[in-house]
């Protein structure tokens, strides 16, 4: 149920356009930078990430079926190539068994489409016939939770809210004794990516809801409704989801873990929520006798009892049919499927194309089988030499980030001992789980994808249900290891980095340092850093909600802090919108002091082998200015307007040209690198930094 940190987050799956859509697959070069990638007709200092990123962009248009187009993004089609080439070697070998054998029969379920088609109109038939039985309010817990046991992922939030009918539930971590998992029920129930969707005044998001009104009318009709029959239904969702809105929590206060953690016991949510049978919901979801809940947000409980008591039943089985086609229809492979690309693709993030659907197949058979497939992923592209320098760039950067709360001068000695004692707790993960997940219970058809995907999803829904009441486990991965990606996780105080992020053009085995630190070195900072930002330093060492911080550095933390949230509260008018510094402050902290926590490391690094960072090398640059210019690159992306207005709605990143510029604007040895003067756009005033 928690929300991860993640560094480098794809706003939607999405392909590369050289690549050929059938046949073998090839390993895409990877990029890298290098010295001639710069635009030495655009100045550094106003605006580097122009400076480093401007010709790249302009030789690499966004592919027809991306969002964005970014530098990470041939990684994205090496990997996905790996992964597709181990499963076509399984489906080739007649004598696969055991893991090979699922990966192989799944894969070829998935490129079956004239047998997706048969199967996922007899799926989405299925799940709607459960639906139609719903004959009381009482028995809506039935339909329910059928529902949530057969879609993904009811156990799952982002940083908005679960997307599944009503409300999301599963196992969470007790804020207030993080070696157990406990029950949580979170907000759901909404398709649209944010509240501000359903609430906000602008034009852009008035303009949204009308389209989304129009898609859920057109969904239905796909159904067979009639149109003036399917209009009247749109209104019903729209009504039911802008209510379920209104009582949620915005994505700034579910920042803040004290708003999120309100412990419940069934008698209390049966009091909240009188009109929802909560016995049988957890009984038949297989959560009964729980000793209590942790509820996000309380009011949003009382939304969900109104809504039941006054809309009539119909209006229910309006509002779960929708939630059916919705869930069902990226799977099934019909019109419904294009239809619902149309609106959360094209009209939501501005991506005219549907991925091809050997991409499609790769990214769902990682989804559901992903420890099975990283087995394969590592054994080709993470070699034990990687791991081993990986490993060790990380333990430099953390002992960075150690040596500098010992010095810091606005933090007491008090703090900086508890500081130090969760620093020297914090769990490095590097490349893949010590112990793969079994997946020999899931059954998986050669000829049924649906089928598959359901098997799968009742598999993962099981263990994580399982977890609940039991220790937490810190050895577990959230992420699959061929995922670019990375993540601070702050109640298991653990930093965990996938083998698919340590590649180019993040990291290399065989690359020098400074390109390896202006990377992969900034995303380890990163995530170091998360341990102390805005909501990790709230956490104690155990992962428990515990105020570890003299009131007075606490006050200082925020002073400073404080200075970031203002620096990245910008308009940004070609986008129509405005950033919400409170929403990325966690990201632009963990960036702004990730930086810096790479640069101080790859220094000491340097200093150990008796060299300078200063001097000028072969490519003419210095260690400094290629370990800026690493960083940099590894960001060079350009995003649809629509994609980078609903990332700035509803995601806590910063757009990449903003990590880029801003932490670099706060930091002096960045400007002496590249001769910044006071008053150019890269010397930020005053210049922030909190760590
Ligand atoms: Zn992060």
């Amino acid at each position: 149920m928690r929300s991860l940190c993640l560094v480098a987050l794809f706003l939607t799956a999405g392909s590369f356009h050289a690549f050929s859509q059938n046949g073998g697959g090839d390993l895409p070069k990877l990029e890298k930078f290098d010295a001639s990638l710069v635009d030495k007709s655009k100045d550094a200092c106003t605006d580097f990430y122009q400076y480093t990123c401007s010709k790249w962009i302009a030789a690499h248009p966004i592919p027809p079926d991306m969002p964005e187009t970014r530098v990470d993004l041939s990684l994205y089609l090496y990997n996905q190539t790996i992964l597709r080439n181990a499963m076509e070697k399984a489906a080739a070998n007649p004598q696969a068994s055991g893991s090979e054998r699922q990966i192989a029969d799944f894969w070829r379920s998935c490129m079956d489409e004239p047998g997706r088609k048969a199967n996922g109109k007899a799926w989405i038939e299925s799940h709607l016939k459960v639906v139609d039985s719903l004959k009381s309010k009482k028995d809506l817990a039935r339909v329910l939770a059928y529902l949530h046991m057969n879609f993904p992922a009811v156990w799952q939030s982002d940083d908005n809210s679960a997307k599944v009918p009503l409300f999301g539930f599963g196992p969470t971590q007790d804020l207030a004794d993080a070696s157990k998992m406990v029950a949580g029920i979170d907000q759901g129930g909404m398709a649209l990516p944010s509240l501000d969707y359903y609430l906000d005044s602008a034009d852009r998001s008035e303009e949204m809801r009308t389209k989304y009104v129009a898609h859920v009318q057109k969904m239905f009709q796909l159904l067979g409704d009639a149109a003036e029959k399917a209009s009247a239904e749109a209104k019903t969702v729209m009504e039911i989801e802008t209510a379920l809105a209104k009582a949620s929590m915005d994505n700034v206060s579910r920042r803040d873990p004290q708003k999120i953690y309100n412990k419940r016991t069934l008698a209390q949510i049966k009091t909240a929520v009188p009109d929802f049978d909560w016995d049988d919901y957890f009984k038949r979801i297989g959560a009964s006798s729980v000793p209590f809940y942790i509820v996000s947000t309380p009011g949003f409980l009382d939304a969900v009892e109104t809504q039941i008591k006054t809309r009539p039943l119909d209006d229910w089985k309006t509002y779960l049919r929708w939630w059916t086609i919705r869930r069902g229809a990226a799977y099934a492979g019909t019109d419904m499927e294009q239809a619902n690309f149309d609106f959360f693709g094209t009209a939501i993030s501005g991506t005219p194309q549907m991925l091809p659907l050997w991409r499609r197949c790769v990214n769902s058979a990682d989804n559901f089988l992903g420890e099975a497939l990283g087995q394969a992923y590592v054994s080709i592209a993470f070699p034990p030499e990687s791991k081993q320098r990986a490993n060790e760039l990380a333990t430099g950067i953390r002992q960075a980030l150690t040596d500098e709360i010992k010095q810091l001068d606005w933090m007491g000695a008090e703090t900086k001992k508890q500081a130090l004692v969760k620093q020297d707790s914090t769990l490095q993960k590097i490349g893949y789980p010590d112990k793969w997940r079994d997946y020999s219970n899931v059954k998986i058809s050669p000829s049924n994808y649906l089928a598959n995907m359901n098997a799968a999803n009742a598999f993962e829904l099981h263990r994580q249900l399982n977890k609940i009441g039991k220790p937490i486990d810190r050895t577990e991965w959230a992420m699959t290891p061929a995922t670019i990606n990375a993540y601070e996780d702050p109640q298991m105080n653990t930093i965990n980095f996938p083998a698919g992020i340590l590649q180019l053009p993040f990291f290399s085995g065989k690359q020098e340092d400074a390109s390896n630190y202006g990377g992969i070195g900034m995303i380890i900072g990163h995530e170091a850093i998360h341990g102390f930002d805005d909501q990790g330093r709230k956490f104690d060492e155990k992962g428990n909600l515990r105020d570890w911080w003299t009131a007075e550095d606490a006050k200082r933390y925020e002073e400073k802090d404080k200075c970031i949230v203002d620096q990245y509260s910008q308009e940004i008018p070609e986008y129509a919108v405005k950033q919400k510094g409170e929403l990325t402050a966690g990201e632009d902290t963990a960036d702004n002091g990730g930086i810096h926590m790479a640069m101080l490391a790859l220094e000491k690094r340097y200093r150990s082998q008796g060299k300078s960072l200063d001097t000028p090398e072969a490519d003419g640059l210095t260690a400094r200015q290629r370990f800026f210019l690493s960083y940099a690159f590894s960001w060079c992306s350009d995003v649809r307007p629509e994609a980078a207005r609903d990332q700035v709605m509803s995601n806590p990143h910063s757009l990449p040209r903003f990590r880029v510029n801003r932490p670099l604007s706060n930091l002096p040895e960045f400007q002496q690198a590249f001769g910044c003067k006071a008053g150019q756009p890269m010397v930020h005033y005053p210049s922030c930094r909190v760590w």
